[in-house]
C-alpha cells in the first residue's frame, strides 16, 4: 500500500473492484442541488432508527452514477447499497468523504477538547490533505496473523488466520449501543478469511471464536496496523496547555454536512 492525500487521489478508489490484475477504480457523483438536499432529509425521515452508517450509504447510493467502475445509473438503490455493503470499508468511507468534499469543499470545523485541561477549541480539518493508504493494482490485502493460544474449529487446532481488511457492511451495523468488546470480536470474525493458511468456505460465526486475550488483540491490531482507506485520526496541540489531543474525524452525516462546528461522534 502507498500512503497519499485526498488532494492528489481525487475519484480514484483505494482498492476497487477487482478486474482481473487491476481494479475498477473509477467514481463519480451528480451534483448536489435543492431537490437532493429534500431527497437526503426524506431519506432520514423514512429510517429514523438507521445506523450513522447505513444512513451515509443510502445518500451515497443516492448521489452515486459510477463506483468501481460500475454504471450505477443501471442500478436500483438497492443494488448500489448492495455493492457499498460488500466493498472494503476503506473504500466506503473515501467516497463519504469525497462526497463532502465535492458537495462543501475541503474545510472542515470539528469541535475538539483537551483531555488534560478540557479547554475546548474549534479546529479547522483540511479535506485535502486528510491521508489514505491505497492500493497497488493487484494487490493482495490478505495478511497472516500467528495466534499464541489457538483455538479449535471443527476438530482443527488454528494456529494461524488469514485476515483481509474489514467491509463496509460491518459499520453499517454498529449501532451506538454496541461495546468495543463485541466491535472487536465481530470485526475479527469478519475479518477471518482463512485458517492454518487454508481459505475459508464461509465467514466463521462469532461463537466459533473462542480466543485468549492476547490472540484477539494480535488480530485487532493487525487489522488496526496498515489499514486501507483513509486515516480518520484527527491530531492537533491544545491551544491551552500544548497536550496532543486525538480525535477520530466526525464523519457522522449531521456533523459531517453540517456548517456548524461539530463534537465528538462518528467512528
Ligand atoms: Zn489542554
Amino acid at each position: 500500500m502507498q500512503k497519499t492525500t485526498f488532494g492528489e487521489r481525487g475519484d480514484l478508489l483505494s482498492f476497487g473492484i477487482p478486474a482481473g490484475e487491476t481494479h475498477g477504480r473509477t467514481f463519480a457523483f451528480k451534483p448536489w442541488r435543492t431537490a437532493d438536499e429534500k431527497a437526503v432529509c426524506a431519506i432520514r425521515d423514512r429510517n429514523r432508527g438507521i445506523t450513522p452508517a447505513a444512513f451515509a450509504s443510502e445518500a451515497m447510493a443516492h448521489f452515486l452514477t459510477e463506483w468501481g467502475s460500475a454504471d450505477f445509473t443501471k442500478l436500483s438503490i438497492g443494488e448500489r447499497r448492495l455493492y457499498l455493503a460488500r466493498a472494503y470499508a476503506g473504500d466506503v468511507f473515501q467516497t463519504w468523504i469525497q462526497l463532502r468534499r465535492a458537495a462543501m469543499g475541503d474545510d472542515f470545523d470539528m469541535q475538539l477538547e483537551c483531555r488534560s485541561c478540557r479547554t475546548e477549541f474549534v479546529y479547522t480539518a483540511d479535506l485535502a490533505s486528510l491521508e489514505l493508504n491505497v492500493a497497488d493494482d493487484g494487490e493482495d490485502l490478505r495478511q497472516q496473523v500467528a495466534l499464541l493460544d489457538g483455538f479449535d474449529w471443527r476438530g482443527e487446532d488454528v494456529r494461524t488466520v488469514t485476515i483481509a481488511p474489514l467491509r463496509w457492511s460491518l459499520y453499517e451495523t454498529q449501532t451506538a449501543s454496541i461495546n468495543t468488546g463485541m466491535l472487536k470480536v465481530r470485526a475479527a470474525a469478519q475479518a477471518i478469511c482463512g485458517i492454518n493458511g487454508k481459505p475459508l468456505a464461509a465467514p466463521l460465526p462469532e461463537s466459533a471464536l473462542d480466543l485468549t486475550k492476547r490472540d484477539l488483540e494480535a488480530i485487532a491490531s493487525a487489522l488496526d496496523a496498515e489499514t486501507l482507506g483513509p486515516q480518520l485520526a484527527i491530531e492537533e496541540f491544545c491551544p491551552h496547555c500544548g497536550s496532543r489531543v486525538r480525535q477520530s474525524l466526525s464523519w457522522t452525516y449531521d456533523a459531517f454536512f453540517s456548517g456548524k462546528a461539530s463534537g465528538r461522534g462518528g467512528a
